[in-house]
């Protein structure tokens, strides 16, 4: 039996949906989207099942997520419904329904959740340093042969080593608590879609096994992005997914090789990967903010305040990430640690809230969906058989 919610609709603007109303179900959207294929008709699905309020029906789909947003649909719609939009909107709104604790949908809603949590852990970061790492009141020594600032001694009577050793547990931690609610949060998507599915159709093990390299190939590739939006774009979010993605591990798991005393030559890889990622991050952030403010092109016409959200803290990280780079190479002492702190207190929230609850999640979530998306289409292929 189809539920139905019809306060559904009203909720979905929240999240970003505008004009969807407008929809007299034409189909044009699905025929020019170069992503919909037979077995995935979207989106006119999609803005069907939210006119109506089929609420579980959309938690069961994963076509929010199969699409890139080039905006084709909603520059050829007749209505103006903004098709490309509601597809938007429904990937924020999934992200909230997959998530237990409730706090995405906060997050998403709530200017006070949004930005007083990032404000928040922020406090609690610079507090945890205050306490348990102050800074040591006199500079002297505290300059390299190299002319840097000896950036793992900044603590009164704590040696490098261990002062490495104390922020890498606490990036354990961090790493440990993102993990816990993105993987948990995974496995609702997962019931949602594919244990619901297999009310119709059962998924065989070995499917499971045979189709997971779709998990790695789109993550590590994101090539459906580049049959949507073109080249340059594709490889501008790679650059930003690959540039964030290579600065997570390296901060989580290579810590000691990363945050060197030595100043490394500017050839050496610990310092390609650190110019590498910021240019990455960096020039995606200039385009997307630019093309946000002129309102240019059907994919930029709305912004939703996490968007904004989203792109502060990625630019303020990756300029306090530079400022401390430049204060520590030009043995700046006490410039250098503050702006320790102060990247510390601005990364930290952003990856505790961002990755697991907000618009980080996506580079999960796509790739998953294509990965239950063939689960669910192979399986019934083979019950057909
Ligand atoms: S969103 Fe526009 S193009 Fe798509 S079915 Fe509705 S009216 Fe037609
Ligand atoms: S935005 Fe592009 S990929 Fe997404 S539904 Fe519309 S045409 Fe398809």
């Amino acid at each position: 039996m189809v539920k139905i919610r019809p306060e559904f609709a009203d909720e979905i603007k929240k999240f970003g949906g505008v004009d969807f109303n407008a929809c007299y179900n034409c189909g044009n959207c699905t025929a020019v989207c170069p992503l919909s294929v037979t077995d995935n008709t979207f989106p006119r699905r999609l803005l069907r099942y939210t006119v109506l309020g089929m609420e579980e029906d959309i938690q069961a789909s994963t076509d929010p997520w199969l699409c890139y947003y080039c905006g084709d649909c909603s520059s050829t719609c007749p209505r103006q419904a903004n098709p490309g939009e509601i597809m938007m909107a429904l990937r924020r709104y999934l992200t909230a329904s997959y998530d237990w604790t409730g706090l995405s949908r906060k997050f998403y809603t709530s200017k006070k959740w949004g930005i007083g949590s990032l404000v928040l852990i922020g406090i609690v970061v610079i507090l945890l340093f205050a306490f348990f790492l102050p800074f040591t009141a006199d500079p002297a020594g505290l300059i390299n042969e190299d002319g840097g600032v000896k950036i793992n001694h900044f603590v009164k009577g704590m040696d490098g080593e261990t002062f490495v050793k104390t922020i890498e547990i606490g990036d354990l931690v961090m790493a440990a608590i993102i993990t816990f609610f993105l993987v948990s949060n995974i496995f609702n998507m997962y019931l949602k879609i594919v244990i619901r599915n297999a009310k119709k159709v059962k998924v065989p093990f070995s499917l499971y096994v045979k189709e997971a390299w779709n998990l790695f190939y789109h993550f590590g590739t994101q090539m459906r992005f580049s049959k949507c939006e073109g080249k340059s774009y594709w490889l501008l979010h790679w650059l930003l997914m690959s540039g964030y993605t290579l600065m997570f591990t390296v901060i989580v798991v290579f810590l000691p090789w990363f945050q060197t005393e030595k100043i490394h030559p500017i050839y050496h890889p610990q310092r390609f990967i650190g110019y590498y990622a910021t240019f990455g991050i960096l020039l995606a952030i200039i385009v997307w903010s630019v093309n946000r403010l002129r309102k240019s092109g059907e994919i930029h016409k709305y912004s939703h305040k996490t968007d904004w959200v989203f792109l502060i803290m990625l630019f303020l990280t990756t300029l306090t990430g530079i400022m401390l780079h430049i204060f520590r190479i030009t043995g700046m002492v006490h410039f250098t640690y503050y702006t320790y702190v102060i990247h510390l207190a601005i990364l930290v929230p952003m990856l505790l809230v961002e990755v697991p609850f907000s618009k980080w999640s996506h580079l999960a979530y796509r790739p998953l969906a294509i990965y239950f998306t063939n689960l669910v289409n192979k399986a019934a292929a083979l019950k057909k058989k």
